[in-house]
């Protein structure tokens, strides 16, 4: 085995990793980047993601941030022992300290955090504005980088490449092992490479390397045996294998965020590009192979519903349904960045024609779209931008918008699938992105950032995580960074 020294050992380079990599370099930390990826793919999700954030301005998040994230802060909590998240953290019992739910702490920093970790990345070299996305209906305020979550890849790891002295950034090389003294303080980690195993030496482990969604054990494992019928939304997903979560919890780490879930969209299962979302269903309706709608289609605006339609997709047999809109779909303009699949949509003049393309239980599909039909109110108050009201009440489920009687040729339809953009289920931090272990105690040298850190239950709270990914990965650089300046973790 080959052994190195380094101040900080960094294991992952998307947004979590090069934030905490860059920031520890730029104080001066001799830092290793570990990435199983080549060169040309490094980066993970965030190499794939629009990266949008839930910001109102560059310096503040959204209206709504701190509200959703609190609201999803975790199943049905204890209030006999939430109650302490009041008193001075320092206060806390060991039990709160090692809660799997989000505290008041790391929702308060994250947002703190936003505003400037943006402006950091613009002094990289990151520009952000307010850019179009694929949702026609929204319920808060969103930025992004130009040249999406890619952009913040390139800028960060050329940073890291210009610290030629300070940083080595080792491909193809996934963290597999901590090393931990008898007291379990960190002593570095074991990676395997192209040449076999390698051993580096630190006093600090920043665990960045995504959640498991690229690893089928692990998603059958926590998310049950439905997760056969998911894939990473994209490429950048399938190397996130899971070990930086394993390697934490078997250190001792206690465990965060909800790992039975994961944030679900949904896509055309035909389409290899990155995301290839369809969110046209709102103005329509979802039949699963039997014919049967399954799902209130509209419940509110499509940002903030799609994540429960994708989970009641994967419900379905074979956990896929499709989505069937009639010639009305032109008075939504725009309508065509709802989709963003490459395959052409299945279109015909008739219902019928349409249904004999599907793979679908034709004869039911027909009985169902009939009673639909009678069920839709007037539709004169139809509005494609706003939540309309225009509801079918009758029948069960309901359909709280958007309903008009699908009559108008041509009828078109897309396959939709449930894809796992990222896992819930990580390791549990502090505010200063240590990793706490069963008994509230952070472990010594271990910091966890990004997707490794459990954060959420529920529902996701759309547009946070690219941004977390940098506010805790900066955090936990800089901690490190510090920690190594005064010659201990
Ligand atoms: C198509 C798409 C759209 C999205 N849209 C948004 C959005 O608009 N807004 C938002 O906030 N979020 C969005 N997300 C989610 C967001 O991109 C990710 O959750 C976030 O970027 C994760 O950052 P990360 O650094 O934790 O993980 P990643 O970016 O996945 O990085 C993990 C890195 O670790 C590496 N790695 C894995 N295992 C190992 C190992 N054992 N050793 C060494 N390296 C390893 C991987 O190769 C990868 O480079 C989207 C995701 C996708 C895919």
């Amino acid at each position: 085995m080959k052994q190195q020294r380094f101040d900080l050992i960094v294991a992952g380079s998307g947004a979590a990793g090069l934030s905490a990599a860059v920031t520890a370099a730029e104080s001066g930390a001799r830092v290793a980047i570990l990435e199983r990826a080549p060169k040309d793919e490094r980066g993970g999700n965030t190499r794939y993601t629009e990266s949008f954030w839930r910001m109102q301005s560059k310096d503040e998040v959204a209206d709504d941030f701190t509200q959703r994230l609190a609201e999803n802060a975790g199943g049905w909590l204890d209030p006999e022992v939430t109650k302490d998240w009041t008193r001075e953290q320092s206060g806390w019992p060991a039990i709160l300290k090692a809660h799997p739910a989000l505290g008041p702490d790391l929702i308060q920093t994250w947002g703190e955090q936003a505003g400037p970790t943006l402006r950091w990345l613009e002094s990289q070299g990151v520009k952000f504005d307010f850019l179009p996305n694929y949702f026609i209906t929204v319920s808060t305020t969103r930025m992004s980088p130009i040249g999406g979550g890619r952009a913040i890849v390139e800028a960060l790891a050329a940073r890291a490449e210009e610290f030629e002295d300070r940083v080595s950034y080792i491909y193809e090389t996934a963290a597999e092992r901590l090393i931990q003294d008898e007291t379990g303080r960190i002593q570095g980690i074991i990676a395997k490479g192209p040449s076999g195993y390698i051993s580096l030496e630190a006093p600090s482990v920043i665990l960045a390397t995504g959640g498991f969604q690229g690893n089928a054990e692990m998603m059958a494992r926590y998310c049950g045996p439905a997760a056969q019928w998911t894939r990473p939304i994209a490429r950048g997903g399938y190397y996130n294998r899971g070990e930086g979560v394993t390697m934490g919890l078997q250190a001792g780490a206690a465990p965060a965020g909800d790992f039975g879930s994961f944030h679900a969209q949904p896509v055309d299962p035909r389409s290899g590009e990155a995301e290839p979302v369809v969110l046209t269903y709102s103005y329509g309706i979802l039949l699963n192979r039997e014919g049967k709608r399954f799902t209130n289609e509209a419940p509110a605006t499509v940002d903030a519903t799609y994540e429960a339609t994708s989970r009641d997709i994967l419900k379905q047999s074979q956990g896929m349904a499709w989505a069937i809109v009639d010639g009305q779909i032109d008075d939504v303009p725009n309508w065509r960045k709802a989709v963003r699949s490459d395959q052409p949509e299945i279109i015909a003049d008739t219902l019928d024609g349409l249904l004999a393309k599907l793979d679908i239980d034709a004869t039911e599909a027909r009985r169902t779209i009939s009673s639909f039909n009678n069920a839709c109110p007037d539709p004169s108050g139809f509005d494609p931008i706003k939540t309309d009201g225009l509801a079918v009440t009758k029948l069960s489920p309901p359909k709280t918008h958007w309903s008009r009687k699908l009559q108008k040729p041509p009828f078109r339809a897309w396959p939709i699938v449930c894809a796992t953009c990222f896992t819930f289920g990580g390791l549990k931090i502090d505010s200063s992105a240590r990793v706490i272990d069963h008994d509230g105690h952070p472990i010594p040298g271990l910091y966890a950032a990004g997707e490794t850190a459990g954060m959420y239950f529920r529902t996701y709270t759309g547009s946070t995580s690219v941004m977390r990914g940098c506010v805790f990965g900066r955090i936990a650089g800089a901690h490190a960074a510090r920690a190594a300046n005064q010659g201990a973790a």
